[in-house]
């Protein structure tokens, strides 16, 4: 979670010229706050202590991205860190088969409460690809999640606000899928790959 607030920072500005081009020029700094709030979160949970299990991180994580982040990426990435933190359980320790399991779970609700699937131009163009691939390493599931936001450029959008452009919203990178592949990368750095 350190380590994407570390990149969503850094890729604000991009991540918002992006929706700037198909979208209302927010996602950057949608990502910004949600992920600035996640890192206060991890520093001051409750009882000062932290939450104590990956689970846990996930939870909270994805409950300050639901409460701070208006946009629709908001309730979709609290959603995807809430649901695989659920997954997740109370285990102390994570294996990467476990993690894809528990991603794989999150992945599936994101797509159930936005109502979209792969080849609409959205973030699970990256996540889904990313979670595939996630069984045989961190680094095949980074390098799937930047193909699959890479791929959403010539996709015409068929779900959130970059749908309202019609064929307009073809030749342009969906932004959510670009802070998808950031997110997996990140995930891929804290995993040790
Ligand atoms: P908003 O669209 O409300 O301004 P953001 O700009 O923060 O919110 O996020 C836009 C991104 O959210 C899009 O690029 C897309 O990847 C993702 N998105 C929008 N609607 C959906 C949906 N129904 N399912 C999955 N992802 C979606
Ligand atoms: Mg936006």
């Amino acid at each position: 979670m350190l380590a994407a607030a570390e990149d969503v920072e850094r890729e604000a500005d991009r991540l918002t010229e992006l929706d700037a081009a198909i979208g209302d020029a927010d996602h950057g700094g949608n990502m910004r706050r949600g992920f600035e709030a996640v890192r206060t979160a991890l520093r001051t949970d409750a009882d000062g202590a932290g939450p104590g299990t990956p689970g846990a991180v996930l939870m909270l994580a994805g409950r300050t991205l639901v409460s701070t982040v208006g946009g629709a990426s908001g309730p979709l990435y609290g959603t995807l860190l809430r649901r695989a933190g659920k997954a997740l359980g109370d285990a102390e320790t994570v294996d990467v088969a476990g993690l894809a399991a528990a991603l794989r779970t999150g992945v599936d609700a994101v797509a159930q409460l936005g109502g979209a699937a792969v080849g609409d131009k959205t973030m699970l163009d990256a996540l889904i690809p990313a979670v595939d691939a996630l069984p045989r390493g961190f680094a095949a599931a980074t390098a799937a999640a930047e193909e699959g936001a890479k791929a959403t450029v010539p996709l015409q959008a068929r779900k959130g606000r970059a749908s309202y452009l019609g064929e307009r919203s073809i030749g342009h990178q969906d932004p959510g899928a670009t802070s998808s592949a950031l997110l997996v990368g990140a995930l891929a750095r804290g995993g040790g790959a």
